[in-house]
């Protein structure tokens, strides 16, 4: 049974690997936020309209 952990958004518990969590070095986010941040523009590309 995999261990859990608290997403860094919205402290949601999500089940990762202790493998993911060292490549990720602890920053874990529960796949809605990753989608999240996926779907929202990037200001640093300078695409973003504010
Ligand atoms: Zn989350």
């Amino acid at each position: 049974m995999p261990p859990l952990f608290q997403c860094l958004i919205c402290g949601q518990s999500i089940e990762r690997s202790m493998k993911v969590f060292w490549k990720r070095k602890g920053h874990l986010l529960c796949s809605t936020c990753r989608d999240r941040i996926d779907s929202t523009p990037d200001p640093a590309k300078g695409n973003a309209t504010p």
